[in-house]
């Protein structure tokens, strides 16, 4: 499946005839909320068996043509990303280690057996669409431009094989922060669903896993909490993500938890970039097992002091109460820990440019 683009993969750009006015971009970049909004423009780039990737092209953002016996439509052969551009200090923008999203897009592509897209050519797409879309990068504290590559089986074709035709799209869209005032803890709900089992896709950034997990975030927001944790599939016992956020536990002793890629757990890229900052602010670090039961009597002992959730959208998110079947429990105080602030303040320091990039994960974009 392995394609890589024929040397030199030129875009063409074919800019938006009546993009939106000046007036109506600046109101809804005062309040652009979370996925509604888009920007004028986004990339697309085919890929077929014969010609391997072609016709790059930016473009004004627009329904895209779809055969309806495409096998996107009937067997799911989809992937995504999710990355932010910032507004720094400066004013210069940038990207966060979108290197790192372009590895983990062909990982998941080669689980779902479609082709891999250059990483260079992954993140030039996203470089593009992000420059000519600039005026639509929302300033202020927590916005940000949320840019969402996917890749989608074209092919109208009903067998079951892995298609023949891809379409790769970027889109943008303008995000605020995740939550207005701060971070509050949210509470969780411990589903009785799984999200993913040993030898599934769990790990891959693919839209079933998302489609599955719909019905037990339904049941948690009806139960009257706003997110949902999952546990391990097989023992149903191991405490694995949330729907869409990784998970830490930080402990009296000084040490943090996050749960080991088992392959069944999303490898988060902000939940890889806290496992080095947490070390260099001398912490101990362990990626590990660590069962809900285990939890419950850390949390009720006061061994554990914090958890938190984490991921690119809401970026570190601490957790206050998790009810399940046998009943509910506090962590620290319930609200937000001082470990999660100063964690996250780290994180969104170095994407804002008001902290040295020691790490090389800044992009600026020219
Ligand atoms: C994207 C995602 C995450 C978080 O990953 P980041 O790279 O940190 O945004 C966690 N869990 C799931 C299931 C995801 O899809």
């Amino acid at each position: 499946m392995a394609t890589l683009a024929p040397a030199g993969l030129t875009f063409s750009t074919v800019a938006h005839p009546g993009p939106v006015d000046a007036q109506t971009r600046t109101d809804v970049l005062a309040n652009p909320g979370f996925g509604t909004n888009f920007t004028d423009h986004m990339v697309t780039i085919d890929w077929s068996e014969a010609d391997g990737w072609h016709d790059a092209v930016i473009t004004a953002r627009q329904p895209i043509p779809l055969d309806p016996a495409a096998a996107v439509l009937h067997y799911a052969q989809e992937i995504f990303e999710g990355l932010k551009a910032y507004k720094q200090a400066d004013g210069a923008i940038a990207l966060f280690r979108p290197e790192a999203n372009a590895r983990r897009f062909n990982d998941s592509a080669r689980r779902l057996a479609m082709p891999e897209l250059p990483e260079a050519v992954f993140v030039e797409a996203i470089e593009r669409l992000v420059q000519i879309d600039q005026a639509w990068i929302p300033e202020g504290d927590g916005a940000s431009l949320y840019l969402r590559p996917f890749m989608i089986a074209t092919e109208a074709f009903l067998g079951v094989r892995p298609a023949k035709q891809y379409k790769f799209i970027v889109i943008a869209s303008p995000a605020g922060n995740y939550f207005k005032s701060g971070s509050p803890a949210v509470s969780i709900w411990v589903s009785d669903y799984t999200r993913a089992a040993p030898g599934g896709t769990g790990a891959a950034k693919c839209g079933g896993n998302y489609a599955a997990s719909l019905v037990p975030q339904a049941e948690a927001i009806a139960r009257g909490h706003d997110q949902v944790v999952f546990l391990d599939a097989a023992e149903h016992k191991w405490i694995e993500e949330l729907g869409g956020m990784n998970l830490y536990f930080a402990f009296d002793d000084g040490t943090l938890l996050t749960p080991e890629l088992t392959g069944t757990i999303l490898p988060g890229i902000t939940r890889d970039s806290l496992l080095q900052l947490a070390r260099e602010e001398g912490l101990t670090v362990r990626e590990g097992r660590y069962s809900l039961d285990q939890w419950r009597d850390d949390a009720t002992s006061g061994k554990l002091v914090e958890t938190f959730a984490c991921g690119t959208a809401a970026v570190v998110t601490p957790v206050g109460k998790v009810t399940g079947r046998d009943g509910s429990f506090t962590i620290g105080s319930g609200g937000p820990g001082q470990l999660t602030g100063k964690l996250k303040n780290r994180l969104v320091a170095i994407q804002r440019g008001e902290a040295p990039d020691t790490h090389g994960w800044i992009r600026k974009i020219g």
